[in-house]
């Protein structure tokens, strides 16, 4: 179900983040944009001839004073751990050397595909040079240049062959959500305190590394769950598990699988910037999405604190006004027997289809009640919606002329819709069709 992810790796210099940039085109999401998040670009969606994917260059995850082999092992280890299909690149220019050797041998160690690319054959002369590469072990190599935009067709066709094909997984019903935020709000802590209180499911099934440390979940209600872990909460020990840009992308990766994201803020300390870089990426991603105020225990309570902190969480996150507030403590586990039963319902919205008959009842007595807006006299005619999608809802709304649809009056007919059926906790996306 999740889009399948592809790791470049190589030594310093081949070209990966070339690569990368080839690959990932012009898409930017708006982490990316969004100061102190990623400075560079390690994560980015594509899609290649309709399939979606995710692709992460790990040569952007730099693990500070580590020593340069250490650092290039570290990498290939991310690859193994997070892909399903690597592209190990190296260079014509250098040919084979000893840190491609290096790369190598860890890359031994999967039995993930792996496409070995050698990188910078600019001209047809140079192809008769790779033949070199077949001595790192890993079959064919591809002649690529990134610069001039060779090969990268070719080299798309082959990742997209090698992805695990659809409906090897057997069918999983289970809600699957993820907490996710800044390093000590208490992600983990809250990960062991639901455990804790709902019967764990031990499946005896080998999957994927990745998938692996995901634990499957009965609540109380008999719901099943699938709690997705973030950053290495539970699996504590490789060196690069440290880095910050490896924590986004496990964030990132986590959120992309998930249906609901819990976003965690800690109450002792208050909201920070990087609490709205993470929360600003699950909104954009479509998520349902939940705010958890934790360490609710560590405040002095008086008559109105839960009504300030949240007056200063809608102020802060303006964007996630559909998001609900649950104020708990994963020390005292005040409350924590509420979260799964909201979970469930942020889920229920974030996949409600209304019927195009209802829908349409809501958006005429709209209408009816607050005229579409007009420009130089001409008016905004709505002729028809339907909800074209779940997960999250989004809606076209068939029109006259697009152009007339005012953003405040795209807001006014959100919030009709939002009055009349629960979408809390999802986002809803409103999309205006020009009807000839
Ligand atoms: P990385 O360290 O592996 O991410 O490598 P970069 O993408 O930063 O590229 C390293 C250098 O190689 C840069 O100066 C690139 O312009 C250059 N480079 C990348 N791809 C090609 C290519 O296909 N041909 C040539 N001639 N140079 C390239
Ligand atoms: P993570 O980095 O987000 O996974 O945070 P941890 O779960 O490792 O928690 C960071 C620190 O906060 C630890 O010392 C926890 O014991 C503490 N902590 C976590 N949740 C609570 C809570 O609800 N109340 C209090 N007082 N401390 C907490």
């Amino acid at each position: 179900m999740a889009n399948p992810v592809v790791a470049i790796v190589g030594r310093p210099n081949v070209g990966k983040s070339t690569v990368f940039n080839r690959i990932a085109g012009e898409r930017i999401s708006i982490v990316e944009d969004t100061p102190g998040v990623t400075r560079d670009r390690i994560y980015a969606k594509s899609e290649w001839l309709g399939q979606p994917f995710n692709i992460i260059d790990t040569g952007g995850i730099d693990m500070g004073d580590e020593p340069f082999l250490k650092q290039i092992t570290e990498q290939a280890q991310i690859a193994i751990d997070e892909a399903d299909v690597i592209v190990f690149v190296t260079s014509v220019k250098e040919g084979v050397t000893d840190a491609d050797e290096k790369v190598a041998k860890i890359l031994y160690q999967t039995d993930k595909p792996v496409i070995l690319a050698v990188n910078k054959v600019d001209n047809p002369e140079l192809r008769s040079e790779i033949y070199d590469f077949y001595s790192l072990g890993f079959g064919d190599p591809m002649p690529l240049s990134g610069t001039h935009g060779i090969g990268t067709g070719d080299l798309l066709d082959k990742i997209c062959q090698l992805f695990p094909k659809d409906g090897a997984e057997e069918e999983d019903t289970s809600i699957k959500f993820s907490f996710i935020g800044r390093p000590n709000v208490g992600k983990s802590s809250l990960v062991n305190a639901i455990l804790g209180e709902n019967r764990v499911i031990v499946s005896n099934i080998e999957g994927t590394t990745r998938d692996a440390i995901d634990t499957k979940f009965i609540s109380k209600d008999n719901t099943e769950f699938t709690m997705i872990d973030t950053a290495g909460i539970r699996k504590k020990g490789k060196v690069y598990e440290s880095t910050e840009k490896y924590s986004v992308l496990r964030a990132m990766r986590a959120i992309d699988r998930s249906d609901v994201v819990c976003v965690v803020l800690n109450a002792e300390e208050g909201i920070r910037e990087q609490d709205k870089h993470v929360a600003g990426y699950a909104h954009e991603a479509g998520r349902g999405i939940i705010i958890v105020v934790n360490k609710w225990d560590t405040l002095k309570k008086g008559n109105h604190t839960m009504q300030e902190f949240e007056k200063t969480i809608r102020q802060e996150f303006q964007y996630l006004s559909y998001a609900p507030i649950i104020f708990v403590s994963a020390k005292t586990r005040q409350r924590l027997e509420k979260l799964p039963e909201l979970i469930k319902r942020v889920n229920t919205n974030h996949e409600r289809r209304i019927p195009s008959a209802v829908l349409n009842d809501v958006i005429m007595d709209a209408i009816a009640h607050n005229p579409t807006p007009t420009d130089n006299g001409k008016r905004l005619r709505v002729y028809y919606a339907t909800q074209v999608a779940v997960k999250p809802p989004t809606f076209v709304v068939f029109v006259n002329d697009p152009d007339l649809m005012h953003f405040s009056y795209e807001r006014f007919l959100e919030n009709q819709i939002r009055a009349a059926f629960d979408f809390e906790g999802t986002p809803i996306h409103v999309i205006e069709r020009r009807r000839k």
